[in-house]
């Protein structure tokens, strides 16, 4: 989709969903420790090393860990429920089964699909190329972004980041195919490796699609030329990090000013749509965009943007074109060998596009209603501990502490599934999996782009509810489990309280501190981005995040790729913050009285950070891990737990790490911040 996800910091790129046994031992399994390693040395180890020796990553996933263990269970639930679904044909039409159970058979027909070849993409292709003048390119693309297709830049509805309480439009920049800027800009063997293998299987998709080879490599070069236009003029990860830096709000004739060249009130004309005023989030990007839209010939952006086209259906072609798509995404950036069979993938889009129809099906076949009170108490327990640690915190005000407490009271919190349930309103046919995406698309950038002028909708999700993930969003001020991670490892019924806390408490105070680290900090108790820190208190807490960036800049997971710790600032913060905050609540769930007898020889605060760790346990491909330290705002799986405990006096404690030991970081350098 050309538009992200509202505005959320999630806990983990897991992407999946539900069931509810686990085949280990509940809680702790000393089976998965690796008693050789020395849990002051390198506790991740400690606690995974077995685990990680009995499991190994399967031939199609790039990443195989926790959130992918749970993902597997829910998908096999989603399966049953898919397969059970589709073979009826005599849904009322309309239905959610229907609509969930038509669009997998139609994904599933691979034959269908080999038969009608290209001629779903027909139609885009003569749009494409009645583009004969680059003044006709305003309209083309408001066309494609109609349709939810990529070209250039993108515009979506979201809440305004100073007011939000309204909704406003957003201009944001796009239009590469590789995923960074770093990748057409950097010099090092790794980037030029890539890059060049971007350039020839753009190559190879155009000669599938008909091109003869020497007309494609033309091509292929013209793309990476404008792309790489594109991407040096697009603003770094860190950057875009900034959300004052990214608030710009004008009016379409201050945007037709500043970034001339191109007609954006055409664009908005043809795209039907209002503006009175936008969020033009990257200034510097829409000057140079403008300037490329008149300097680039007509006949290179049907180049391009034909590419852009075969790349976003080529899952939805006949099987050459997902082989090849896989060989680049799957094979050459993440280093998996082999695709997921079909279903698997067709479940996963199923529940892209139709995840709230879907996620009825999964709630009822899979989440308990019990575990919803469960952890909502376990959410109550750690707001408590959150506000006791705000209010003794040294280093903080009692003014900016009074508004960090209101910040922390006026938290929404949403367990499980949406209350009210989206609705589709678009056809799903059996026979016609290109054109259920492409309907779909256009479905959903028509409900965004409604939005505009509306009051806010503070019932929707950001995930869907077999997702294997948390998040916050500073501007619903909210934060957000969906039942997919509401069981074993994260939250086990039958675990004792030490190990839920040091799981699912951890990710329930890892959310909670994304309202106060460096980005989050700069929203109020309103969502909106709006100062309410003292200056000394702002100084303060800088040179404390100063100490975390330095911390995980100098972690270095691939020999000569270091973690980016401005990049993982925001996620860092909620590590060390949420884990401090689990421990407090876990405390606090005592009320007073001794600590348990020990488990398996290890008392509560040992189970609490075994169970932290596990949290963060998985095999992963080293071109995966490579592409998530340019691109991903978490740090690795091994810094997730190694990081946050080594500044955790609670954790030298029960382990009895000693001064000088790896796992014991130097007061003078360890960040305490919540
Ligand atoms: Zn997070």
């Amino acid at each position: 989709m050309p538009f992200p996800l509202r505005a959320s910091l999630c806990l983990c790129l897991g992407v999946a969903s539900l069931a509810l046994v686990a085949s280990e031992k509940p809680g702790v399994d000393p089976v998965n420790i690796d008693a050789s390693v020395k849990p002051c040395e390198d506790f991740y180890a400690y606690a995974n090393g077995g685990w990680l020796k009995g499991h190994t990553l399967p031939a199609d996933k790039a990443r195989y860990g926790a959130f992918e263990e749970v993902s597997e269970r829910n998908r096999a639930i989603l399966k049953q429920i898919l397969e059970e679904t589709s073979a009826k044909t005599t849904w009322a039409k309309g239905s959610v089964q229907q609509k969930v159970g038509d669009f997998y058979a139609a994904g599933m027909d691979e034959a269908a699909i080999d038969k009608r070849g290209l001629a779903p993409l027909q139609p885009l292709f003569a749009a494409i190329d009645g583009l004969n003048d680059t003044k006709q390119l305003p309209a083309l693309l408001a066309r494609l972004h109609t349709q939810g297709l990529p070209g250039g830049f993108g515009f979506y509805v979201g809440q305004d980041a100073k007011e939000s309480t309204r909704y406003m439009g957003n201009l944001m920049q796009g239009g590469t195919g590789l995923p960074d800027r770093d990748y057409y800009l950097k010099d090092d063997a790794r980037s030029r490796d890539i890059r060049a293998k971007y350039e020839s299987h753009v190559a190879r998709m155009l000669q599938l699609a008909g091109d003869s080879p020497a007309l494609a490599a033309v091509r292929a070069k013209v793309i990476l030329e404008l792309e790489t236009r594109m991407a040096a003029a697009q603003w770094t990860r860190v950057e875009l990090r900034n959300p004052m830096k990214r608030y710009n709000k004008r009016t379409l004739d201050q945007v037709a000013a500043e970034a001339p060249g191109f007609d954006w009130k055409g664009y908005f004309q043809a795209r039907g749509v209002e503006v009175k005023d936008l969020n033009l989030s990257q200034p510097s990007y829409f000057q140079a965009f403008g300037k490329l839209a008149t300097e680039t010939p007509a006949t290179q952006w049907r180049t391009y943007l034909r590419w852009h086209a075969l790349n976003s259906s080529a899952n939805l072609l006949p099987k050459s074109f997902g082989e090849e798509s896989f060989a680049f995404q799957g094979k050459v950036l993440n280093g998996t060998p082999e695709r997921e069979p079909r279903a698997k993938r067709i479940e996963a889009l199923t529940d892209a596009i139709l995840g709230e129809a879907l996620g009825q099906l999964y709630v009822k076949a899979a989440f308990p209603p019990e575990s919803k009170k469960r952890v909502l108490d376990m959410v109550e327990n750690l707001r408590v501990a959150l506000r006791e640690r705000i209010t003794n915190l040294d280093w903080m005000g009692v003014a900016t502490k009074q508004q960090a407490i209101t910040k922390l009271n006026a938290f929404g919190v949403k367990i499980g599934y949406p209350d009210k349930w989206k609705t589709y309103a678009f056809d799903v046919k059996r026979d016609d999996a290109f054109g259920n995406v492409r309907r779909a698309s256009a479905f959903r950038v028509q409900e965004n782009l409604a939005k505009l002028g509306k009051a806010i909708d503070r019932s929707e999700w950001g995930m869907t509810p077999p997702t294997v993930n948390a998040y916050y969003s500073a501007s619903m001020n909210e934060i957000v489990f969906p039942a997919g991670i509401l069981q074993p490892p994260f939250f086990d019924p039958k675990a004792d309280e030490a190990v839920n806390y040091g799981s699912l408490g951890f990710v329930i105070g890892h959310e909670m501190t994304h309202g106060f680290d460096d980005s989050g900090s700069q929203f109020d108790a309103q969502g909106n981005l709006k100062n309410w820190w003292t200056e000394a208190d702002k100084q303060a807490y800088e040179s404390r995040t100063d100490l975390v960036v330095k911390q995980y800049d100098a972690y270095e997971p691939i020999k000569g790729e270091h973690v980016n710790g401005r990049l993982t600032l925001g996620e860092n913060i909620a590590d060390i913050g949420g884990l401090k905050i689990a421990f407090s609540a876990y405390r606090n769930s005592l009320k007073g009285k001794p600590e348990p007898a020990a488990i398996d020889g290890f008392t509560g605060p040992q189970r609490f950070f075994l169970g932290a760790a596990t949290v963060w346990r998985n095999h992963i491909r080293e071109a995966a891990l490579s592409l998530r330290l340019k691109t991903d705002p978490h740090s690795p799986g091994r810094e997730r737990v190694n990081g946050p405990l080594s500044n955790l006096p609670e954790f030298y404690e029960a382990f009895g790490c000693a001064d000088g030991q790896p796992m014991k970081r130097d007061a003078k350098v360890r960040p305490a911040i919540w």
